[in-house]
């Protein structure tokens, strides 16, 4: 296995973008890998920020969808009102067709929902970021536990480089820049909804941690793409199926 960029060098980036501004990393990521560069959004409230910078600073770096075909229909069109308005290229990421039918008919979700996540986002996602360098995501640190330790700059077990360029910032950062630009919020979030994935697993939350309305009571915190992206091969998409 080759790395991209070394342990140090890693190291060294971390330390200049670590509060930085994320345009520099963006700006950074898109000089050096572009065309084997993309980002991933689930285009909710929390993603506005990173999508209006990726519009200012590097429009040309597609931003994958994933859809698992349980999106809300407003997700749908605020991803559609955000292309528009940002000017973004956005790329459709799609599940197995078979296998997604197959777990839609019993209902995967609702038995095994880190398998249905395997299914619908992990799986695809895999495939989407193999023939990629380097992938920009929007995650903080404040988000959940298991997001308090990620870096701007991270090497993935396959050796592509995952951009973290919000990492270090907190739910208010988050309010501050969309106020500061006057941006669009998901029409959901008035509804309570503050973070937002699938219809079937996610619910309307007041106060609290911004994630705990995904997969409310399950125990279950991430679908995986943070987790275990890249860390299985091609063949390990036949270990577990619906
Ligand atoms: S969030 Fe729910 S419906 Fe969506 S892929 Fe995961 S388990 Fe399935």
């Amino acid at each position: 296995m080759s790395f991209i960029l070394s342990p140090d060098e890693v190291g060294s980036l971390n330390a200049r973008f670590e509060g930085a501004d994320p345009a520099d990393s963006l700006a950074w990521a898109a000089e050096r890998f572009m065309p084997r560069l993309a980002a991933t959004s689930s285009f909710q409230t929390q993603s506005v920020p990173l999508l209006h910078l990726i519009g200012q600073v590097c429009p040309q770096v597609p931003v994958l969808f994933l859809d698992t075909g349980y999106h809300f229909p407003e997700t749908l069109a605020f991803r559609d009102e955000l292309i528009a308005r940002f000017g973004l290229t956005v790329r459709v990421i799609q599940p197995d067709p078979a296998r997604a039918a197959a777990a839609r008919q019993e209902a995967l979700y609702r038995r095994d929902p880190d398998l249905c996540c395997q299914v619908h986002k992990v799986l695809p996602m895999q495939r989407a970021l193999r023939d990629l360098d380097a992938w920009i995501s929007g995650i903080r640190r404040d988000q959940t536990s298991a997001r308090a330790g990620a870096g701007v700059i991270e090497l993935l077990p396959e050796g592509q480089v995952k951009i973290n360029p919000l990492v270090t910032w907190t739910r208010e950062d988050i309010w501050r820049y969309i106020h500061q630009h006057d941006l669009p919020v998901h029409p959901l979030l008035a509804q309570g909804y503050l973070s937002i994935g699938c219809a079937p697993c996610t619910v309307p939350v007041f106060g609290g941690d911004e994630r705990s309305g995904r997969w409310a009571g399950t125990g279950k915190t991430e679908c995986g793409l943070h987790t275990a992206a890249l860390q299985q091969s091609a063949d390990s998409d036949t270990e577990r199926s619906p």
